[in-house]
C-alpha cells in the first residue's frame, strides 16, 4: 500500500515537503490551523496535493504513517501528544528532505549568526564555482529546493526548533556559533532543553565530519561529540582552528594555515562568523584566494547592523533583526561613534545588566520604542543622560535625529522581539528605513 504522509502547517517548509513527499510517490496530505496563502495553493493544486485549511482533522492526520511537522507548531500541542501515543512518527521537513540528497551538507545553528554565516559560506561556496543551494530557515525550503534537483553541497540554517524534529540527519560540517537565553518559553523555561536541541547538530556526526564551534561560548563549548572538533575564538589562540592574530583572521586546518585581513562585514560577532564560514570552506578546500575575495564582497545581510542612510553627518543604522540582549550588546560593540540608541518590543525576559557598560560607554540617549518600556527605563535611568519614548518608528526616528549630532549615529537594535507595534522584525526595519529617508 502507498505509504500516507500527513504535513503540518503550509508554510514554505510543509508546502515544499508536502511537493517532496509526493514527488517521491507517497499519499500526501497538508494541514494548516490558519489560512494557506493563495501561493501555496497554486503550488498544491499544481502538484495535485490534498489540503485543508483552519483546521486540522484528527481522523484524516492520524491515519498516517509519519507526519512531517513544521517547527513553528509545538510539541505540547493536543493533536502532536496524540500522534505520539499512536507511535506516528513526527519528523521536521530537515529530517524528511535529508534522505533524498547525496549532497555535502553544512548545517549553522547558533542563537545570533545563523543567517549570517550560512549566506556568507553560501556566498563562498557560490564563488568557488560550487554547485550550492543555500536554504533552512532562510525562505529556500530545503524540501522543495530537493524535490526539483539534488546539489553537490547544501548550506543550511537550523533553528533550534527544526533540530527538534531530526531522527538521522546528519551533516558533513555543523557550525555552532553561541547559546544564548532565547526562545526559552518553547523549552519550558530550561536552558539545559534548549541546549540539549542545539547540541543534536552533532548527535549523528561520526569520525570523519567536522563540528565547528564557539570556544569562547561557555555553553557551546561543553558540547561533545564524535566529529573532529574545530574551535573558533576571538580571544585565545588554537593550535588547530580560527582565531584572531590583532586583526589578522588566523584559520588553521589540516596543518595548512590562511589568513584573512579585510571584512565587508563590521563587528566583532562578525569576524567570528567569517572564521567560522572561512573555516568551513577550508574544509571543502576551496582556495584561500577565493575565500578572502568572498569576505570582501559579501553584501551585507538586510537589518543586520545594515547601514541605512547618513544624513547630515549622522549615520542611521537598522539592526532590526536584534531580537535578544546579545545581538544588542554586538551591535553596540561595534559603534565607533556616540550612539542613540532605539530599542524596546515585547521583552522576552531580558536581563539588561549585560549592556550595562556597554550603554555607558556608547550611548547618549535611549528611545524606547515598546509597549513594555518601563523595564528598559528602570534598567538604565542614571547611566544613560537621557531616555524618552516614541509610540510609532516614525516619532523614534524623529526624536533620534533631534537627539543626535553631526558624526554620531543612530542604532535601532532593539533587543526585543517586534509583535506588539509591527508585524515581524523586517516590517520593524522596513518602517524605520522608511521614515529615515523622510528626514
Ligand atoms: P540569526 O539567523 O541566528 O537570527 P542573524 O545573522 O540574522 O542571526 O543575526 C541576528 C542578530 O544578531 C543581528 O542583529 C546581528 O547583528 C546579530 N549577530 C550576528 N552574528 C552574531 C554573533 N555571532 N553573535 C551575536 N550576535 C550576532
Amino acid at each position: 500500500m502507498t505509504k500516507v504522509i500527513a504535513v503540518l502547517g503550509a508554510g514554505i517548509s510543509g508546502v515544499g515537503a508536502a511537493v517532496l513527499a509526493k514527488k517521491k510517490g507517497f499519499d500526501v496530505f497538508i494541514s494548516d490551523k490558519g489560512k494557506i496563502t493563495d501561493d501555496s495553493k497554486t503550488v498544491l493544486l499544481n502538484n495535485d496535493i490534498d489540503w485543508e485549511e483552519y483546521t486540522h482533522t484528527l481522523e484524516k492526520i492520524i491515519k498516517a504513517d509519519e507526519v512531517i511537522k513544521s517547527p513553528g507548531i509545538s510539541d505540547k500541542i493536543e493533536l502532536i501528544q496524540k500522534l505520539n501515543l499512536n507511535n506516528i512518527p513526527v519528523i521536521s521537513e530537515v529530517e524528511f528532505a535529508f534522505r533524498y540528497t547525496k549532497a555535502k551538507i553544512v548545517a549553522v545553528t547558533g542563537s545570533n549568526g545563523k543567517t549570517t554565516t550560512t549566506l556568507l559560506l553560501g556566498h563562498i561556496l557560490k564563488n568557488a564555482g560550487y554547485d550550492v543551494l543555500v536554504a533552512g530557515n532562510i525562505g529556500v525550503g530545503f524540501a522543495l529546493s530537493v524535490a526539483e534537483k539534488d546539489y553537490d553541497y547544501v548550506v543550511l540554517e537550523l533553528s533550534s526548533f527544526q533540530l527538534d524534529g531530526i531522527q538521522d540527519f546528519r551533516s558533513d560540517v555543523a557550525i555552532i556559533l553561541n547559546i544564548t537565553n532565547d526562545h526559552l518559553e518553547r523549552y519550558d523555561y530550561k536552558l539545559e532543553n534548549y541546549i540539549a536541541s542545539k547540541f543534536r547538530i552533532t548527535e549523528n556526526q561520526t569520525a570523519t565530519d567536522f563540528l565547528i564551534y564557539n570556544a569562547d561560548d561557555k555553553l557551546s563549548n561543553t558540547i561533545k561529540s564524535k566529529a573532529k572538533k574545530i574551535p573558533i575564538s576571538l580571544i585565545n589562540e588554537q593550535k588547530e582552528g580560527g582565531y584572531l592574530n590583532n586583526k589578522e583572521l588566523i584559520i588553521k586546518l589540516n596543518n595548512k594555515t590562511m589568513t584573512i585581513q579585510e571584512l565587508a562585514l563590521q563587528g566583532k560577532h562578525n569576524i567570528f562568523n567569517s572564521m567560522a564560514a572561512a573555516m568551513a570552506a577550508r574544509v571543502f578546500e576551496v582556495k584561500d584566494s577565493v575565500i578572502r575575495q568572498s569576505m570582501i564582497d559579501f553584501q551585507s545581510v538586510e537589518h543586520r547592523l545594515e547601514h541605512v542612510l547618513t544624513v547630515h553627518g549622522i549615520d542611521f543604522i537598522n539592526d532590526s533583526k536584534a531580537t535578544n540582549v546579545n545581538a544588542s550588546w554586538f551591535a553596540l560593540e561595534s559603534m565607533q561613534k556616540d550612539v542613540v540608541w532605539i530599542a524596546g518590543g515585547v521583552d522576552k525576559g531580558n536581563d539588561y545588566s549585560e549592556l550595562y557598560e556597554m550603554v555607558t560607554n556608547k550611548v547618549k540617549a535611549i528611545i524606547c520604542l515598546g509597549e513594555n518600556n518601563q523595564k528598559i527605563i528602570n534598567s538604565f535611568q542614571g547611566k544613560v543622560d537621557t531616555i524618552v519614548q516614541a509610540s510609532s518608528m516614525h516619532e523614534a526616528v524623529n526624536q533620534s535625529f533631534s537627539l543626535a549630532n553631526k558624526g554620531e549615529a543612530v542604532l535601532l537594535s532593539p533587543a526585543c522581539a517586534s509583535f506588539d507595534l509591527f508585524e515581524n522584525y523586517e516590517d520593524r526595519g522596513f518602517k524605520f528605513k522608511k521614515s529615515v529617508r523622510t528626514l
